[in-house]
């Protein structure tokens, strides 16, 4: 029986204090800042304590939020979508975000799942937000504007200057109850439609948080052996971070809101992505280490765009680093030829482990070992489990059944660490499957270690699929779809696509087969377009007679997958 532990020391994680404690309150220097990368405007640590000082006061005295409970973040990229999430956390509620770009049933959906009290957002998403919360039952005062203003809807920058100008007396900060350690507080609720099913409410706890930036510190600790560099001529602090991925992303939520606080460091807010403010970015503000997902790794190596920054960008950048999906290794041959003198790390997780599982080390911070997801973290384990048959039931994740593999052998990767979630809210049943009685969580995703410790994703047993590094669950596509008068029957799976990594297509059913044909593939593309954010629209229908199921009328996907590669 083979269980993988971590190279790195053990290290000692705080149990007892929340993540606003950790980071703001038994932080004694607490300098760094979060800064628009466009406008400039900079909110300094301390400006953003002292603002969640007040937004918590006024979260719970004017709108009842309690320990517990979920504020929603429906935002892009924003300096002031971190006050959001420290005063909730400093009030003990539970910080929950998700896409502004979501559509009217997916908000509803979202709301619903984390059970919202207070929803912030931006003006762009108001109209849906509005709609959403009138939908579940939440009243039109607790929605707030992160930024900006509308008619009738109070803005935080508003509410902040008027208590600023008569403050209230401070409410305490929520401390974690003597009875209880910070394992068993969620503190995040983060969306994953983990190994089947329609997205779900990750519970993250306080202590899942902290363990990540720790573990994530102790590999920034050891990379400190290369040339330091200390205060920037210009100002800016050592560590500096380029927040490109969303904010309400697992990765954004650790490496963009939590981590640059524990580090002293600067994030640097993109609020729209457009690769030209990336460059200029990274240029401006000296970013010597970029978190990215493969499609924008993709465009670094291939769009003509970048000539022109291209030896700012050689000069500035040290390393690239890929997380959330599969990278091609032809993408990671031709980012090499393009930046000689860059290395390279991968970053390999989930939402269900607050990010990182696995990392490189610095000693492997080079491209020969880019195609795979590095080490395990701190304080983590992992186990390597036989997958059933290709047409058998999905896995249980029941621990006795186990066979458990060996270096090389490929089968399905768990993890058990401190930044593992606690599980699904409300929802036993999914966390049962996903979290077995041992501890482990059962990523879904199909690999092996090798005698390095070194861990290889191959491949996805999970119904998940991944655009472009952002979720879609295919149940929610067949739901929708079940729900159109052509289709009879219908299973959506994932299918490989050069830019994107994946794209879903469907296999539908016809109900009506004078239906088929050109009309009705696009009659249910664009319904699809119409009820869907954009990553998860369809992008190829096959009509099939039937789709395969097994005994019990569960779909088989991986037959479908199967027929994909000619099988
Ligand atoms: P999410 O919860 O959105 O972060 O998605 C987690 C899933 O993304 C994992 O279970 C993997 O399927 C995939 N993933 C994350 N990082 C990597 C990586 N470095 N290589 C391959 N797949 C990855």
């Amino acid at each position: 029986m083979t269980i993988w532990r971590s190279p790195h020391a053990d290290l000692d994680i705080p149990t007892n204090v929340t993540t606003y404690e950790h980071f703001f309150e038994n932080n004694p220097s607490l300098s760094g800042a979060y800064e628009n990368a466009i406008t400039k405007e900079r909110l300094s640590f301390k400006d953003v304590k002292r603002r969640a000082e007040l937004l918590s006061t006024i979260f719970v005295r004017d709108y009842g939020l309690q320990p517990g409970q979920t504020v929603s973040l429906f935002s892009g990229n924003s300096v002031w979508y971190p006050v959001g999430v420290w005063a909730t956390i400093r009030a003990g509620g539970r910080v929950n975000g998700a896409s502004p770009a979501y559509t009217l049933d997916e908000t509803i959906h979202a709301l619903k799942t984390a059970d919202t009290k207070i929803l912030l957002t931006l003006p762009s998403s108001l109209p849906i937000a509005s709609k959403a919360a009138s939908a579940v039952g939440i009243p039109q005062s607790h929605i707030l504007l992160l930024e900006g203003t509308s008619p009738g809807i109070h803005g935080i920058q508003q509410l902040l200057s008027s208590a600023e100008s008569n403050p209230p007396p401070i409410t305490p900060t929520y401390r974690i109850p003597p009875t209880e350690t910070n394992k068993s507080i969620c503190g995040y609720l983060n969306f994953s439609s983990g190994t089947t099913g329609l997205p779900k409410a990750v519970m993250l706890s306080h202590h899942n948080i902290i363990a990540q930036c720790h573990q994530l510190r102790q590999l920034q600790v050891l990379a400190a052996t290369e040339p330091a560099t200390p205060q920037h001529p210009n100002g800016l602090p050592p560590y500096r971070i380029l927040a490109v991925m969303p904010l309400f992303h697992i990765t954004g939520l650790v490496r963009f809101v939590s981590y640059p606080v524990f580090m002293s460091g600067l994030s640097v807010m993109l609020p729209q992505f457009t690769l030209s403010s990336m460059l200029q970015s990274i240029i401006t503000y000296k970013i010597e280490e970029l978190i990215l997902v493969p499609p924008i790794l993709i465009r670094l190596v291939q769009d003509p765009a970048v000539t022109p920054y291209l030896a700012d960008l050689q000069r500035t950048v040290k390393r690239w680093s890929s997380g959330s999906a599969p990278i091609a290794p032809e993408v990671i041959k031709a980012l090499q030829r393009k930046f000689p003198d860059t290395g390279f790390r991968q970053g390999y997780g989930a939402t269900e482990s607050t990010a990182c599982i696995s990392a490189h080390p610095p000693s492997h911070f080079d491209y020969k070992y880019a195609h795979t997801g590095g080490k395990l973290v701190a304080n983590t384990i992992a186990k390597v489990v036989a997958l059933a048959a290709p047409t058998a039931e999905p896995l249980t994740g029941e621990a006795d059944e186990e066979i458990l593999l060996g270096p090389g052998e490929t089968g399905e990767i768990c993890a058990r660490g401190p930044q593992i979630a606690m599980g699904y809210l409300n929802n036993p049943a999914a966390t049962r499957e996903t979290f077995d009685k041992d501890g482990f969580l059962h990523t879904g995703d199909v690999g092996y270690i090798d005698d390095e410790g070194l861990i290889v994703i191959s491949d996805r047993i999970k119904e998940m699929i991944k655009v472009k590094g952002q979720q879609v669950a295919p149940a929610e596509l067949e739901d929708l779809l079940l729900g159109h008068e052509l289709v009879e029957d219908c299973a959506v799976i994932g299918v490989r696509d050069d830019y994107s990594g994946e794209v879903p297509k469907a296999f539908v059913v016809l109900s009506n087969q004078k239906g088929a044909g050109e009309d009705a593939g696009r009659r249910l593309m664009e319904y699809v377009k119409s009820k869907k954010v954009a990553y998860k629209r369809v992008r190829e229908i096959e009509f099939v007679d039937a789709v395969p199921k097994s005994a019990t009328g569960k779909l088989l996907r991986r037959v479908l997958k199967g027929w994909e590669r000619g099988e």
